[in-house]
């Protein structure tokens, strides 16, 4: 259908997130997709049976706002267990509609017209375009290649009286990266005295690995005291689908967060929250993830290992980067198209979380996925570049 208005873009710049372009391009070519973070396996059935039992007791209408008390009450509990801290469960707690929506809506809540936002390259790719919905202005922090830490130094003399937020995500997307406990203290000793919020992406908070603990800021008393830590069920539970997520943050920052999620949303899938507050009264669904994700991650190292990719280190998420240089020369958009079209493995090119495009020549596989998938891919790897490892 043609339209009859003249639209002037508010973003004229912005194409299509590449977790949607890669996933397409990898249905397309029937590519083995380990681009878009998901897992391809099945969580339990007790989860899908506790919504059943809720579907069918009649919770079906609108859940509070703020969401529902019994699942508010668990995420009190498992937040206090493992980081020390003491949420209250009416003011300081809010569910969403997965940690996408709490983001945007964060950023909505405290950035204005002309603030400044200070976020890392690479950055998760929803930040910056929110960030520029509300007016605001993303100013770049860099992590530094390969291992990619921050530089506090850096960012203390990114800060003018204009920074609003500092944006901070551990263990990091795309890169698998940790922030150190003393990482959080060099953070608190650059915001200190200032009235610089700190939005805390911490969706792959049970993703650690070989015994590294999360450094959460809710644990972190001076940095939670001006934070919005933010988590998604998505990742933790196997149900990327059911997008829902949770934040967490003192009540002066949850009464401003809820104005603008009251006419965001206003209120997220019922039955879920309760089917996922049932769930996670077994808290080794949670704990035991850590453990769940380090045998796929030790199993698809050792399978790249038998190609000419060099793996970098993956000490969080479900991500593994890797270095394509021995392989080809391409830069990594058309490495990673290549590879999908014509390898049948489909990755997300690094660059795109790059503000200036800045390219490493490295790649995303994502291993959240069944053996058989992470092999099957693995062999297609193997076949395209043989004895090349
Ligand atoms: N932040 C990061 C770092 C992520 O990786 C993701 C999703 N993969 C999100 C936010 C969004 O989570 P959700 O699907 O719950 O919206
Ligand atoms: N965050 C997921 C990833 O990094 C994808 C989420 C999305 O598709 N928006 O792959």
């Amino acid at each position: 259908m043609q339209t009859s208005v003249h639209i002037d873009s508010r973003f004229p710049a912005m194409g299509t997130t590449i977790f949607t372009v890669m996933s397409r391009l990898a249905a397309e070519c029937s590519a083995v997709n380990l681009a878009q973070g998901f897992p391809d396996f099945q969580a339990e059935d007790a989860l899908f049976d506790a919504m059943h039992r809720h579907l069918r007791a009649g919770r079906n209408q609108y859940a509070p706002m703020a969401g529902m008390p019994e699942l508010r009450t668990a995420i009190a509990g498992k937040v206090a267990a493992l980081y020390g801290a003491a949420y209250d469960s009416e003011t300081e707690i809010t569910v969403t509609a997965g940690a996408t929506q709490a983001i945007f809506t964060a950023i909505a809540a405290f950035v204005r017209p002309g603030d400044e936002v200070i976020v890392f390259a690479p950055v998760y790719d929803s930040y910056v375009p929110a960030i520029e919905t509300v007016g605001g202005k993303a100013v770049y922090a860099h992590l530094r290649f390969p291992d990619y830490a921050p530089d506090w130094d850096e960012v203390r003399a990114l800060i003018t009286p204009r920074t609003r937020m500092i944006v901070i995500n551990s263990p990091h997307n795309p890169t698998g990266a940790l922030l150190s406990a003393a990482d959080l203290d060099a953070l608190a000793g650059v915001v200190r005295g200032s009235d610089i919020v700190v939005l805390s992406d911490e969706v792959y908070e049970h993703i650690l690995f070989d015994g590294e603990a999360h450094a959460s800021l809710s644990g972190h008393l001076e940095l939670a005291a001006r934070s919005i830590v933010v988590s998604s069920f998505g990742k933790t539970y196997h149900i990327t689908g059911w997008k829902i997520g949770y934040v967490v943050g003192p009540a002066a920052l949850m009464a401003e967060f809820r104005k603008v999620h009251q006419f965001n949303v206003f209120t997220v899938h019922g039955p879920s929250q309760l089917a996922i507050a049932d769930y996670m009264q077994d808290a080794s669904r949670h704990l035991g993830l850590a453990a769940f994700y380090q045998e796929k991650r030790d199993a698809f190292r050792q399978l790249l290992a038998a190609t000419p990719f060099e793996l970098l280190p993956c000490r969080g998420t479900y991500f593994q980067l890797a270095r394509y240089e021995r392989m080809s020369e391409l830069a990594d958009r058309d490495f990673a198209e290549w590879l999908t079209r014509e390898v049948g493995v489909a990755v997300i090119p690094v660059s795109v979380f790059q503000p200036d495009g800045r390219d490493d020549k490295v790649v995303r596989f994502c291993f959240a996925k069944r053996e058989e998938t992470l092999v099957a891919a693995a062999a297609r790897l193997q076949r395209a570049f043989p004895g090349q490892s």
